[in-house]
């Protein structure tokens, strides 16, 4: 592996429970950044889908570990955001189905699941250097030695009701009690698994969006890598002949 430039390098990493808007601040984030996204749950998510598609009991230890060191995962950089391919082919929205997000916490709780999971994000932080990237972990155990590393949460109510706002635009009618009891599953399984649970990492600066819209969220975290490390940033750009902050499109 080719080693990257420590001037090249800038991580910023985003962690938080489910529904605190993760995905969609960090992706606009990197693009106001000049940064590149990753969608660490959608990998997760992948593996899910994979057992699923595979009729393999998401608690099934040994079978979805054995799945997983066979699983080719990779993003096409080209498209916006990053498309994930599990074995050559798209899993588009086939991540986001409720059975697939019943089972993931499961699945990410599987030390071997985590062990790959982190080898390959490590990776991608090696050819791709200049990366937001969102997760349950990525502050705390993958990048801790990031140059920002952001906390997001908001109160399990918010989020059950953003959670049913986003299925709803789907089709997907959802009752609000049952997504907040799914919701509260899902923290405990992350928060208690003994690899890499969900934390706040060392040193994160924590951002509560119960009471911001996504916009005001991402002016936030862009003033806050600013800065952090707005010095990093523009030395990080100006190594890759890129332009630096506030080079990409407007927030949503
Ligand atoms: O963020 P998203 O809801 O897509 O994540 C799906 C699941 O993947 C989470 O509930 C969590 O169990 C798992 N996950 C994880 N570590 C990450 C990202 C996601 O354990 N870095």
């Amino acid at each position: 592996m080719l080693a990257v430039p420590v001037s090249l390098r800038f991580i910023v990493t985003i962690d938080g429970p489910a529904g605190t808007g993760k995905s969609t601040v960090a992706h606009w984030l990197a693009k106001r950044l000049g940064l590149e996204f990753l969608d660490t749950g959608a990998m997760y998510r992948a593996a899910a889908l994979s057992a699923l598609e595979r009729g393999i009991d998401p608690a099934d230890g040994e079978c979805v570990a054995q799945l997983v060191r066979e699983l080719d995962l990779a993003f096409d950089w080209t498209s916006d955001p990053p498309e994930l391919f599990a074995d050559g082919r798209p899993v588009g929205e086939r991540i986001r189905t409720p059975e697939v997000t019943r089972a993931v916490s499961l699945v990410a709780s599987n030390p071997t699941v985590r062990a790959e999971m982190v080898r390959a994000q490590r990776g991608i932080a090696s050819r791709h250097p200049r990366l937001v990237t969102e997760g349950r972990d990525q502050g705390s155990v993958v990048f801790p030695d990031a140059d920002v590393r952001i906390y997001l949460d908001a109160r399990p109510e918010v989020r059950a009701r953003r959670r049913v706002e986003q299925l709803s635009l789907k089709g997907i009618v959802t009752n609000e009690a049952e997504v907040l009891a799914q919701i509260l599953e899902r923290d405990r399984i992350d928060s208690t698994r003994r690899d890499g649970p969900l934390v706040c990492p060392r040193g994160a600066d924590v951002v509560d969006t119960s009471d911001l819209e996504v916009g005001a969220v991402i002016d936030r975290l862009a003033e806050l890598v600013r800065a952090r490390a707005g010095d990093a940033l523009a030395a990080s750009a100006s190594s890759r002949g890129v332009r630096g902050a506030d080079g990409g499109a407007a927030a949503p």
